[in-house]
């Protein structure tokens, strides 16, 4: 039984992809990655990877006018509440698809009709199979986006017999993020010792356990606000929440971003060794 883990945060910037790359790393020969933060993929630039396939998404519905049959009343420009067409101009990236122009139009001159949405690739990498996605400029579907490419990755992983799909979500509490953590087995959720940093931890918090996802914590760079880190080690203690560890600050990490690699392949240092320990305690918490 395949076992999905997804590394989230309450906002961009928190060294998700960091730690996602480095739980690659450690669940090499074992695992598939996905990156489900297909609003800013960051992933591939850590996994260098070969793209092996593309296949195209096309889920967004967008208005196409047949101009022999429009009659130029207008009637759609006066119901679209999105300003995205009139009698002599339509605007593709503001229409929502919601077809109410399509109703009003006496002439039938309107149609929905699927667009390209996003590229979903599949991937080699020195880590194993990655899949990933291209979106198209202006696309705002991602949560469906997101939910492909977690499919992807887990009939990859039931095809090869692997263990793990370790999936680097979208940060943030929107679409895209419920779209990243439904249905797996463990959500990794990474904090930083700041006053946001706890506010955005108990809204990420809260949605998972709305949807009822087993949560960990992590806090990075936990020695450069020892007072806020301490705040939340007694806040997860308080709630029952695991804290798989406290990565300290270390400018070995955007060393490794530079040199394009996770942390683990960086020469011997403190962040890629409590990084070995979270994934234990994530192994373990799988199996409880
Ligand atoms: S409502 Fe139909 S006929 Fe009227 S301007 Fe729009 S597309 Fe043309
Ligand atoms: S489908 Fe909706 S958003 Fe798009 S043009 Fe028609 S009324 Fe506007």
């Amino acid at each position: 039984m395949v076992k999905q883990i997804t590394i989230i945060s309450g906002k961009g910037g928190t060294g998700k992809t960091t730690v996602a790359a480095g739980i690659a790393y450690l669940a090499k020969g074992s695992a598939v990655m996905a990156d489900a933060d297909v609003d800013a993929p960051d992933l591939h630039l850590i996994l260098h990877p070969e793209i092996i396939s593309t296949t195209d998404l096309n889920i967004s519905k967008k208005v196409v006018r047949n101009e022999d049959l429009c009659k130029k009343c207008n009637l759609c420009g006066e119901h679209c509440q999105f300003d995205a067409i009139t009698a002599d101009t339509y605007d593709r990236y503001r229409c929502e698809g919601c077809g109410l122009c399509i109703r009003v139009c006496p002439e039938k001159a309107l149609t929905l009709e699927a667009f390209l949405s996003a590229r979903i690739l599949i991937s080699n990498t020195r880590f194993g199979s990655f899949v990933h996605a291209n979106m198209e400029i202006g696309e705002g579907s991602s949560g469906r986006i997101v939910d492909t490419v977690r499919k992807e990755a887990r009939k990859i992983a039931e095809e090869k017999n692997l263990t793990y799909v370790i999936v680097d979500g979208s940060p943030g509490i929107g679409c895209p993020v419920i779209a990243s953590i439904t249905g797996v087995d463990l959500a990794l959720i990474v904090v930083e010792p700041t006053l946001s940093g706890i506010h955005d931890l108990k809204r990420i918090l809260d949605v998972t356990i709305h949807f009822n996802v087993k949560a960990l914590v992590c806090i990075n760079k936990s020695d450069l606000n020892e007072r806020i880190t301490q705040e939340i080690e007694k806040f997860c203690k308080e709630n029952g929440i695991v804290l798989a560890g406290k990565i300290p600050y270390d400018t070995i990490v955007p060393q490794s971003i530079i040199a394009r690699k996770s942390i683990l392949e960086m020469p011997k240092n403190c962040v890629a060794e409590e990084l070995k320990e979270i994934w234990k305690i994530i192994i373990e918490n799988l199996s409880k």
